[in-house]
């Protein structure tokens, strides 16, 4: 049996979701029988130049990881799209925005003058700034250009899987690469984990009781045996697509929402803004007085990176307007 032709490709991303191939430990050797590796910019020196020259098609899957935050992430996407019989988005970045694009609450000046000039240990008196193409004594130098809005791979090129997690768990991509290939693939647009949400799965015991206040995770020691929502502690699993082995939810942490939303939910931050109205006493505002609403909510202290902390770029909102 001929092996398949798999890619690996990082854009906007941190690294974690290459460190994830790794996880899959010994199986990773599984992998190599069945497939060849044409390229991998971590562990590879494949040239953008080589990837040109291959035939459209040849590569069998290209699984993508990293948002679309520079144009040379929308040109590699745009090539790899076209050299891959399938493109899988790979992890939270490709999948959903993830946390590059918490970027999406500014624009590209802001984050240049808070990169460039105001950090505490700049100096840059000349105030420099990366140009797109510069000219030096050797020619003209060109670096990618940095766009204002931070987007997820299928919103830039057709998408056929996604893999979903920041990152991916070793049991999600161990089953994605054996889906892939054997061949056994789910309808077109799937994503590659269980269709539950995180709560039908966690062992934790629930009373769904109504809470008073919020705490953050450092102002309240967590009983690992009661469900965190029930403790006044933000956890998102109401909202979030189970597989990962609640492995946060094991470590007494609450779910952060990495692996996305369910399906039969549109936005994943909406869904858990009014899973939390329905436990806290702001469902009773017509009781309430508005201060004590507006003291309740101020309890969140960074409403986007909780609600929508990998969700943003995929979400209804997609990014703060910056007039
Ligand atoms: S999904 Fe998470 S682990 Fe993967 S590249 Fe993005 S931030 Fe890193
Ligand atoms: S809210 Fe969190 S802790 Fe509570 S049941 Fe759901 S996943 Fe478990």
């Amino acid at each position: 049996m001929s092996k398949a032709n798999i890619a690996f490709y990082w854009a906007a991303s941190c690294g974690g979701c290459e460190i994830a191939v790794l996880d899959i430990n010994e199986k990773i050797l599984d992998v190599i029988e069945k497939a060849n590796i044409l390229m991998w910019p971590v562990a590879m020196d494949t040239k953008y130049e080589d990837l040109k020259k291959m035939k459209d098609k040849s590569i069998d899957v290209c699984f993508f990881n990293g948002a679309i935050r520079t144009s040379e992430n929308e040109e590699l996407a745009k090539i790899l799209r076209k050299k891959s019989k399938l493109l899988v988005a790979f992890g939270s970045c490709a999948h959903e925005g993830c946390i590059p694009a918490l970027a999406n609450l500014f624009n590209k000046k802001l984050i240049f003058d808070r990169a460039y000039q105001e950090t505490e240990t700049t100096v840059n008196s000349e105030n420099t700034l990366p140009l797109p193409s510069f000219e030096v004594k050797e020619g003209e130098i060109h670096i990618p250009e940095f766009y204002d809005t931070v987007k997820t791979l299928d919103q830039v090129v057709d998408v056929d899987y996604y893999i979903p997690g920041c990152p991916p768990t070793p049991n999600i991509v161990e089953e994605a690469f054996n889906k892939f290939l054997a061949g056994d693939l789910p309808p077109k647009g799937a994503v590659l984990a269980p269709v539950k949400a995180l709560c039908d799965e966690c062992p934790r015991k629930k009373k769904d009781k109504m809470i008073e206040t919020i705490y953050r995770v450092y102002e309240k020691e967590a009983d690992p045996e009661k469900c965190f929502l029930d403790q006044g502690i933000i956890c998102m699993g109401p909202a979030t697509r189970s597989g990962c082995g609640h492995q946060c939810i094991k470590g007494n942490m609450p779910c952060t929402g990495c692996f996305g939303k369910t399906p039969e939910v549109t936005d994943q931050g909406a869904k858990m803004i009014s899973a939390l109205a329905s436990v806290l006493a702001v469902e009773n505002e017509l009781t309430l007085d508005e201060k004590k609403v507006e003291e309740l909510v101020s309890k969140i202290k960074d409403p986007v990176g909780t609600f929508y902390r990998y969700s943003l770029a995929s979400s209804f909102i997609k990014r703060k307007v910056i007039k």
